[in-house]
C-alpha cells in the first residue's frame, strides 16, 4: 500500500461476495471501476431495498418525534413514485413487459402492507425497551490500521434501562423457515454490526435484533404462469353482500376462502374496499381495519441474535487477512501487465454447478458474463449496467 498511510475500505457485502465467488466478487464490484449488475431489477433486492428505504425513513422520524400518519403517507408515496420510475426504466427480472406495470403496483402494495404491519403492531413493542439513536448512518470501522469497515446500520439502539447499545435489522423475505432464521446466529452481519456498534459508542453492545418481514409464499400459477403471492396482506377473500341476512361484504384472508363456495379471491390494492375513506390507500385501510392483529403479527418474525467476543474478535482476524490479499489483487488486476494472473490467482470463478443453481436456488446473476454468452462488454449488450456504489467512500485507499 502507499506510503501515506493508505487505509483499503470494503463493506461487509463485499466479503460475503468474495466468499460466494471470487469472480462473482470482481465482476459485482471492481469489473469496469465500480463493477456491473444486471440492467434488469432483482425482484427480490429491489423489495428489500424499497422496504428498507421507507422504514429508514420513518424510524428517522420517530427518533426525532416527527412521525405523523401523513408523513409517512408521504415517505410511502415518494419512495413508490422513484421505485416505478426506476423499475419502468430498467424492468423487473423475470416479467414480461406487458405485465411490468402491475407487477410493480403488486410489489409496492407488498411492502406497504409489511411496512405497515411492521410499524403497527411490532415497532411500539421495540420502542417500550430501546430508543432509537441513529438510523442508517454511514460508519466506517478502522478494523487494523490499514483495513476499514464502511458499515450502515439499520438502526442503533440504546436500551433504556442498560443503556446497552443493541442493532435493529431487517430483512424482506420468503424464507418462512426455522433454519434461516436461526443461522443469522452464526452470520457475518451480526459480527460485524456488534464490532461497529462497540467501536462507535463504546463498551459491550449487546444483540442484534433480526426482524424478519415476510412475503408470502409465492407460487407459480398453472394457467398463466405467473406468480402467486399467497400473503393475507395483498391477496384477499370477499363474501359478497346478500341483504337482507348479510347486508354488508364479509371479507376474509385465509387461503382455504379461495376455494369455498360463494367467496371471491381479490387484489388488495386493486379491490373498491367497503368503507374505506378516500384518504387513505387500500393498504392502509386493509392493515388498519381490516386485517385481524393476529393474522398482520404472523407476518413478522424475529430472532435476537447474540454473539461471543470471541467470535467476533476471530471474524476481525479473517476478514483483514482477506481484505489484505483483495488489495493486493486489485492493484494487480488494475495493471494491464498482472491482470490476468491476477484474476486466475485472486479471482478464479468458481466454474461448477452453483454457477447455475445458488444457495437460493436461482442462477449467478453473471452466468451469461463468465459463459462468454455476452461478447467481451456486458454492458455495451444492454443486459447489465454499471454499480452504483452503496458506499460514499467504496475502495477509496
Ligand atoms: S457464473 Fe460461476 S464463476 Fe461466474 S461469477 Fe457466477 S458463480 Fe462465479
Amino acid at each position: 500500500m502507499s506510503e501515506q498511510a493508505p487505509k483499503w475500505r470494503f463493506s461487509r457485502s463485499h466479503s460475503e461476495a468474495y466468499k460466494r465467488c471470487p469472480r462473482y466478487y470482481q465482476k459485482a464490484y471492481i469489473e469496469g471501476g465500480t463493477g456491473i449488475e444486471p440492467a434488469a431489477l432483482s425482484m427480490g433486492l429491489s423489495r428489500g431495498s424499497l422496504g428498507h428505504e421507507i422504514l429508514a425513513q420513518y424510524l428517522n422520524h420517530v427518533r426525532k418525534g416527527t412521525e405523523t400518519p401523513e408523513i409517512l403517507r408521504e415517505i410511502f408515496a415518494k419512495a413508490f413514485f422513484d421505485f416505478k420510475n426506476k423499475a419502468l426504466d430498467r424492468t423487473l427480472e423475470d416479467i414480461d413487459t406487458s405485465m411490468l406495470e402491475w407487477e410493480i403496483d403488486r410489489q409496492c402494495a407488498l411492502v406497504e402492507g409489511m411496512c405497515r404491519a411492521w410499524i403497527k403492531y411490532r415497532l411500539p413493542m421495540i420502542l417500550d425497551i430501546y430508543e432509537i439513536v441513529a438510523t442508517e448512518v454511514e460508519r466506517e470501522i478502522e478494523l487494523s490500521p490499514d483495513v476499514v469497515l464502511m458499515t450502515r446500520i439499520d438502526n442503533e439502539l440504546r436500551h433504556k434501562q442498560t443503556g446497552e447499545y443493541a442493532a435493529l435489522e431487517f430483512k424482506f423475505t420468503k424464507a418462512n423457515r426455522s433454519d434461516y432464521f436461526d443461522s443469522w446466529r452464526y452470520a457475518t452481519q451480526t459480527a460485524a454490526h456488534l464490532i461497529a456498534l462497540e467501536e462507535i459508542h463504546g463498551g459491550r453492545a449487546s444483540s442484534v435484533l433480526m426482524e424478519f418481514l415476510m412475503v408470502g409464499t409465492v407460487r407459480s400459477d398453472e394457467k398463466s404462469g405467473m406468480d402467486i403471492y399467497y400473503s393475507p396482506l395483498v391477496r384477499g377473500y370477499r363474501l359478497p353482500a346478500n341483504p337482507p341476512l348479510q347486508p354488508d361484504d364479509i371479507y376474509g384472508h385465509e387461503s382455504k376462502l379461495g376455494i369455498k363456495k360463494g367467496w371471491i379471491t381479490f387484489n388488495v390494492w386493486e379491490e373498491v374496499l367497503q368503507g374505506k375513506p378516500a384518504w387513505m390507500s387500500n393498504m392502509e385501510y386493509w392493515v388498519e381495519a381490516v386485517l385481524p392483529p393476529e393474522k398482520a403479527r404472523e407476518q413478522f418474525v424475529t430472532r435476537e441474535i447474540f454473539r461471543h467476543e470471541d467470535e467476533m474478535e476471530a471474524w476481525k482476524k479473517r476478514v483483514v487477512a482477506q481484505q489484505r490479499r483483495l488489495y493486493t489483487g486489485v492493484q494487480m488486476l488494475q495493471d494491464k501487465a498482472t491482470e490476468d494472473q491476477a484474476l486466475d490467482v485472486f479471482f478464479p470463478g468458481n466454474f461448477d454447478e452453483s454457477c447455475y443453481s445458488n444457495k437460493y436456488f436461482r442462477p449467478c446473476p453473471f452466468l451469461p458474463v463468465c459463459y462468454g454468452e455476452l461478447g467481451t462488454d456486458p454492458v455495451e449488450s444492454g443486459k447489465f449496467v454499471r454499480r452504483t456504489p452503496h458506499h460514499e467512500r467504496e475502495f477509496e485507499v
